[in-house]
C-alpha cells in the first residue's frame, strides 16, 4: 500500500538489521523501497541488496556533499544504470546549505547525471538544498524534463514546486512533514496536484513523528503518508494508493 521512494538501507545503521526492517515493512504494509546510491564506491551494496530483495529497487548517482569521492562520467552513470533494478539516476542535485566556497563542482556534476538520466531514459533523483534557483536553472539548460524525476526530501516553496511540476517532476515528501515547525511545508504538500506526490523517508534520516530522535526506517514512512492525508482531508490508505501508483509511473522500470 506504501513504498518508500527514498532510502539508504545500504547505511551502516539500518544494512546490520535487515531483517528487522523488512519485518516492520511488511507489518506497516510497505510493499518496495528504492535504495539510492550517493558514492559510486557505494555501489556494488545497493545493487546487491537490490538483487537480493524483489521489492528494493537501486538508483546510481554520487550525492552532492561527497567531496571526496570518485567523480562519475555520464558514460560510467549510463553503464551502471543499465540494470533492471536500477531504476533512477541520483541522488544528484545542489546543496548550498551543507558545503560552502566555489562550488562549481558540484553544479558540473549535476549537469552530468542529468545528462546520463537522459541518454538512459531512467529518471532523476534530485536534492536541493538552500539552491533552489539554481537548481531550477540548470534542470531548464540541461533539459531535465526530458528525463522526468522527483525532487526529494522537499522542502522549498510552493513556487518553487510548482516551478519542478511545470518541468515534469514529481514532489517528494518526506518524515519533515510531520515535524512542529513545518506549517508551511504541509501548505505545499496540501496545495499540490495528488497525482504528482511521492513519499519517502530518506532513511536513516529524518525519523518521523512519533519517532523523532530515532533511526529511521522503511516502515515509518506510513506516518508521511498519515499527514498529508491529515493536511489533504484524504485517508491513508488514499494517500498511500495514490504515492504509489505515481512512484510505479515515474520509476517505469520498478513496475510490478
Ligand atoms: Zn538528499
Ligand atoms: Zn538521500
Amino acid at each position: 500500500m506504501f513504498v518508500d521512494s527514498h532510502c539508504h538501507i545500504n547505511f551502516p545503521d539500518l544494512a546490520s538489521k535487515l531483517p528487522e526492517i523488512f519485518d516492520l515493512m511488511t507489518a506497516n504494509q510497505v510493499s518496495h523501497a528504492l535504495c539510492i546510491g550517493v558514492e559510486l564506491e557505494k555501489f556494488p551494496d545497493i545493487r546487491a541488496l537490490a538483487e537480493a530483495h524483489s521489492n528494493v529497487y537501486a538508483s546510481v548517482g554520487v550525492h552532492p556533499d561527497h567531496e571526496d569521492c570518485t567523480e562519475p562520467t555520464v558514460e560510467e552513470l549510463v553503464a551502471l544504470a543499465d540494470h533492471p533494478k536500477v531504476v533512477a539516476i541520483g541522488e544528484t542535485g545542489l546543496d548550498y546549505f551543507r558545503l560552502t566556497g566555489d562550488l562549481e563542482w558540484q553544479r558540473e556534476r549535476f549537469r552530468t547525471h542529468i545528462r546520463a538520466a537522459r541518454t538512459c531514459g531512467k529518471p532523476l533523483v534530485i536534492h536541493t538544498r538552500s539552491a533552489a534557483d539554481d537548481t531550477l536553472r540548470i534542470m531548464r539548460e540541461e533539459q531535465a524534463g526530458e528525463a522526468g524525476g522527483v525532487m526529494h526530501c522537499f522542502t522549498e516553496s510552493l513556487a518553487v514546486a510548482e516551478a519542478a511540476i511545470e518541468l515534469g517532476f514529481y514532489i517528494s515528501f518526506s518524515g519533515i512533514v510531520t515535524f512542529k515547525n513545518a506549517a508551511a511545508l504541509r501548505e505545499v504538500a496540501a496545495s499540490i496536484p495528488l497525482e504528482r506526490m511521492l513519499i519517502e523517508t530518506d532513511a536513516p534520516y529524518l525519523a518521523p513523528v512519533p519517532h523523532r530522535g530515532h533511526i529511521n526506517q522503511p516502515g515509518f514512512v506510513k506516518h508521511v503518508a498519515e499527514e498529508i492525508g491529515r493536511v489533504r482531508g484524504l485517508s491513508v490508505e488514499a494517500v498511500g494508493e495514490a504515492t504509489s501508483q505515481n512512484f510505479f509511473r515515474l520509476f517505469a522500470a520498478a513496475r510490478p
